[in-house]
């Protein structure tokens, strides 16, 4: 043990004196400088920083103006020198295409018997309708509504609301599901109505309406247009009704039989799954007899825009030294954007206050300033790509348009270092991530860290205050005395995985070494209230100190670091899915089938031959475009069970067998 530290602490003397010979101020974080950026990407001047709005366009080009002012060269190189500052910083600018609104059109229209003299008054939208976020565009004429229950096809779980035809019709729909408020519920991913959505598609339905639970339609969380960029339209107009129409659809005397219909449904269906433990359509297992339903016809038309707006990543180059490794890269990441007011990410309980995000992600983007201005005053041999990303807490848009649009080939970028969050150290407990993804780090981190605990001085008249039972070394110049303090060293928790809550993952799935560097979460975690205030800004020193020192070993040697396939730590987000497969989806280029980024080593995924690229079009029957398709038909799947998965691969279109395998819960 104490030997081991005392080799150890002789090289780090040797290289502290090196590196300090060089550059003394430069080369270690500023508590002043992490202030100052947090206090201006926190402010309430950015509002929250969400991707799309002029608070994020802000917070890029003061990011440009740093790299710029710390010598870092343009991201985006053009011929043509730049004749203003701002363009200069637009320079360092890449932008990416995002979907930052989605408004009504003025093509919105509803009508309940129309034609029939007695009932063809229009609905208000906005009033008594609303389109859903992923609402298609299109207009359905005269179709009959028909009532179908929670809208659920689950044959996993023998549940069926669509046991009656519904082709070129209009399927009405209750909200929630039959789990009432079990957030553990078996039906829980159908709290989400996208999946409803699927399912009425998959049946052949014209168009979905949802019954909303409101009494009240401005208390609608449905009725709300929000973004979505991980996926295109569902396919078929969606709706959410009032219950006023949601009466007159279902030819309802009034409120309150419309809520005795649904009480008597709701209950009915209750019944049947707990004593047949199935159910296959209410009108075949019970008859709500006091309330029949006598739904009318419906003409609607639904209209949304979505409307593109410029988002960029913020891209600073500092070429390397060495005339052979300065074509290699490392990658080092922050992202900058974050929630704005809240809506879409937020765990506030209202939206509308500014989100701060002064950990998530200022803190990061702050460490990233800082290494600029270190590293950029080293001789490093590789080139540093600093990339501050946006899109990140929408799903990580930027960092996946970056690795599909990448400055140096990714080939050629030999790792990719993110911090998200870095900013809250607690007891000096660093969690660490990517461990796994190339067989040097762990060795890499575990010297890095002993090496964290080391005090340097180069005075001997330090050691007047030594602390005791410390070893105490001198260096070979006579001169750099070395301490042990264990007091500095991070407390380190190491993660195997390379994909994970952020941008490092885009790059890992493009078989690239990564480490996160994080913090951990903490009780104002997207809430309005992470605050700069309460950041650790010595403790944020330490950790960038430590990433920068990372860094640079990972630069001494020649040798790049090699890519390892690590360990998964989970298994993705549970949603209540039975079976698991393996796959690492890209949520951003999935309109057409879904891309996948990766395959994990050794799942169903891999065994059945999918690849990193593959677009899978149909599985297990069902058409998939997007993530959302996808999900739905993996929750019609069965550990153990053969299907058929059709792909895209370049030009050719095949089909695979893939075998689920059972979800460890
Ligand atoms: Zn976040």
């Amino acid at each position: 043990m104490i030997r081991k530290l005392f080799n150890l602490a002789l090289v780090v003397a040797l290289t502290f004196t090196v590196a300090f010979a060089q550059q003394p101020s430069s080369t270690t974080p500023s508590v002043d400088r992490l202030r100052q950026v947090i206090a201006y990407l926190a402010s309430d001047a950015l509002e929250g920083r969400r991707t799309g709005t002029p608070g994020a366009n802000d917070a890029a080009h003061y990011i440009a103006g740093e790299f710029n002012r710390f010598g870092l060269r343009p991201g985006l190189q053009i011929a043509r020198p730049a004749r203003t500052r701002g363009e200069t910083q637009s320079r360092y600018l890449q932008p990416f295409p995002y979907i930052a609104g989605v408004e009504l059109g003025k093509n919105n229209l509803f009508f309940v018997n129309p034609g029939k003299a007695d009932d063809s008054a229009q609905f208000k939208v906005g009033e008594d309708w609303m389109p859903l976020w992923f609402s298609a565009n299109g207009q359905v004429e005269n179709a009959p509504a028909v009532f179908v229950g929670y809208g659920i096809t689950d044959s996993a779980l023998h549940y069926d609301d669509y046991d009656y035809d519904v082709k070129e019709k209009i399927a009405v729909a209750m909200s929630g599901t039959p789990d009432g408020d079990n957030p553990h519920g078996q039906f829980v991913r159908f709290e989400d109505v996208r999946f409803k959505a699927i399912a009425a598609r998959s049946h052949g339905a014209k168009a979905l309406l949802i019954i909303s639970a409101e009494d009240k339609f401005s208390d609608e969380r449905l009725a709300r247009l929000r973004t979505d960029n991980s996926a295109g339209d569902v396919g078929l107009p969606v709706a959410v009704i009032s219950r006023k129409l949601a009466a007159r659809v279902l030819g309802l005397a009034d409120l309150v039989n419309l809520g005795v219909f649904e009480t008597e449904v709701r209950s009915g269906i209750s019944r049947v799954l707990k004593y047949e433990a199935k159910y296959y359509g209410y009108r075949t297992s019970m008859n709500p007899a006091t309330n029949p339903v006598k739904p009318g016809s419906v003409n609607m038309a639904s209209d949304l825009l979505r409307r593109e707006s410029p988002s960029f990543n913020v891209i600073g180059v500092l070429p390397g030294s060495d005339p052979k490794l300065k074509s290699e890269a490392i990658v080092i990441g922050a992202h900058y954007d974050h929630l704005g007011r809240g809506g879409e990410g937020s765990l506030a309980p209202r939206e509308g206050d500014i989100h701060h995000g002064a950990d998530d992600n200022a803190s990061g983007v702050a460490g990233l300033i800082e290494l600029a201005r270190m590293l950029s005053s080293q001789k490093l041999k590789r080139t540093v790509v600093f990339i501050a990303f946006s899109g990140e807490e929408e799903g990580l848009i930027g960092s996946s348009y970056y690795v599909n649009h990448p400055i140096v080939p990714l080939a050629n970028t030999v790792a990719m270092i993110n911090m998200d969050m870095i900013g809250r150290l607690k007891e000096r407990n660093l969690i660490v991530g990517g461990v796994g993804t190339a067989q040097e780090w762990r060795s890499l981190i575990d010297t890095g860290n002993a090496v964290q605990g080391m005090t340097v001085s180069l005075d001997k008249s330090d050691r007047s205050n030594p602390v005791i039972g410390v070893p105490v070394v001198t260096g070979s110049n006579g001169r750099a005395v070395v301490m042990l303090d264990p007091g500095k060293k991070l407390v380190l928790t190491l993660n195997e995985d390379g994909y994970g809550p952020s941008d490092h993952s885009s790059f890992y799935a493009k078989q690239v070494p990564v480490l996160f560097f994080w913090s951990g979460t903490h009780n104002d975690y997207h809430k309005p209230s992470d605050t700069a205030d309460k950041i650790n800004y010595e403790g944020e020193a330490r950790i960038v100190d430590f990433v920068d020192r990372i860094i640079r070993d990972i630069d001494r040697t020649d040798k790049r670091p090699t890519y390892a396939v690590a360990k998964s730590e989970s298994q993705g987000r549970s949603m209540g899915f039975r079976v698991y497969l393996g796959t690492i989806p890209n949520y951003v280029e999935s309109n057409d089938g879904l891309k996948l980024d990766g395959v994990r080593d050794d799942s169903p995924a891999s065994k059945a031959g999918l690849k990193a690229g593959d677009r899978i079009v149909k599985m297990a029957g069902h058409e998939v475009k997007n993530v959302y398709d996808y999900t739905y038909a993996l929750g019609e799947m069965k550990a153990g069970q053969e299907y058929e998965v059709e792909i895209v691969r370049g030009d050719e279109r095949m089909t695979l067998r893939i075998t689920p395998a059972a979800r460890k819960q």
